[in-house]
């Protein structure tokens, strides 16, 4: 007979809790705030044998996994650093604008305060709103096991939507990026439903840099709930490249930002609503990023 039986364990420190993972491996997951894991485990259930439970790991009460740090012009956020401690961070409101207004538009207060960062990457869902902000970023993610830490740029994360890379006993327990100078300009817009509770239906971040004379230096597109996996959109931030970002600049890497995710996700029955809707948000996204509010 099989029952839906749940073991909870909560170590106290790193080591520990990997080598329980790694033990129990196929049958334990890590629980952080747990706004993902308790839903799918409502939805889902868990069934297994009465004397084989699945675990969930609680690495809440691990010692250093949580705030904001800046060194030498690079920023630390740990894993368990809550959305709203994010949003309100000045280290992030200066550094990563971006990523500040991604957290502030998480669900709820409620979300806000009890979600991670770090559970909303592992979670690796298409429309986690700090995915796109990171991938603009180019941050790293930081995976610790009993042997030890590998660092690995965050785009390497993701596999299948909602299957992160992550080995068998690996937790992830910070993600970084160098801040942004004072003159780069970033954006974050995202489109949901509904003005709360609203899990994106796509979003955009955009993270524009340019010279003394105008012109763009650096450009990043990340789209959100757009591609099957989190990526920038190489072909769009080549054409601001080395151009003053005029109106037609802008709205051509608008257009190729949107025929890149369809050329990408081939043409599905979303598309119709889909291509254009992408289009609007990432031509949004750019002349916020340019200093242009186009609400
Ligand atoms: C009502 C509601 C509204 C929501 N709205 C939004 C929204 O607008 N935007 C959005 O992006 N998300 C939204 N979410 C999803 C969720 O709140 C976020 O993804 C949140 O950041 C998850 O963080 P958590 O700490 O609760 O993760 P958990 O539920 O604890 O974990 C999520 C997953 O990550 C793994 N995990 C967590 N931490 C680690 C770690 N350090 N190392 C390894 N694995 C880890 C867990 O094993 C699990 O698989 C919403 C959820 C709800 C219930």
């Amino acid at each position: 007979m099989t029952t839906a039986r749940l073991g909870y364990a909560v170590p106290d420190t790193l080591t520990e809790a990997s080598a329980f993972l790694r033990e129990h491996a196929g049958r334990a997951e890590v629980v952080a705030g747990g706004t993902d894991v308790l839903v799918r485990l409502r939805r889902r259930g868990w069934r297994g044998p009465d004397d084989d439970p699945h675990w969930l790991v609680d690495i809440s009460r691990i010692p250093g996994l949580s705030g904001v740090t800046s060194d030498c012009g690079v920023i630390r956020i740990g894993a368990l650093t809550t959305h709203v401690e994010i949003a309100r961070s000045p280290i992030i409101q200066k550094g990563a604008p971006l990523l500040a207004e991604a957290c502030a538009s998480v669900g709820s207060p409620q979300i806000r305060a009890r979600g991670t960062i770090g559970g909303n990457v592992m979670n690796a869902s298409p429309a986690a709103d700090t995915i796109p902000a990171l991938v603009a970023l180019s941050a790293r993610a930081r995976l610790s096991d009993v042997s030890g830490t590998r660092d690995i740029p965050i785009t390497d994360l993701f596999g299948e939507p909602y299957e992160n890379r992550a080995l068998p006993g690996e937790i992830l327990t910070e993600v970084y990026f160098d801040a942004l100078p004072p003159a780069c300009g970033c954006a974050f817009v995202k489109l949901g439903r509904r003005e709360a509770l609203a899990i994106a239906r796509m979003s955009c971040a955009a993270v524009i840099e340019r010279d003394r004379a105008g012109r763009v230096e650096r450009a990043a597109i990340a789209p959100g709930a757009c591609l099957p996996m989190p990526a920038r959109l190489p072909s769009a931030e080549a054409i601001l490249l080395d151009r003053l970002p005029d109106e037609r600049v802008v709205a051509a890497a608008a257009r190729e930002a949107a025929e890149e995710m369809v050329r990408r996700t081939g043409v599905r029955w979303s598309t119709e609503y889909k291509e254009p809707a992408f289009e609007a948000i990432t031509r949004r996204a750019l002349w916020k990023a340019l200093g242009v509010d186009a609400e």
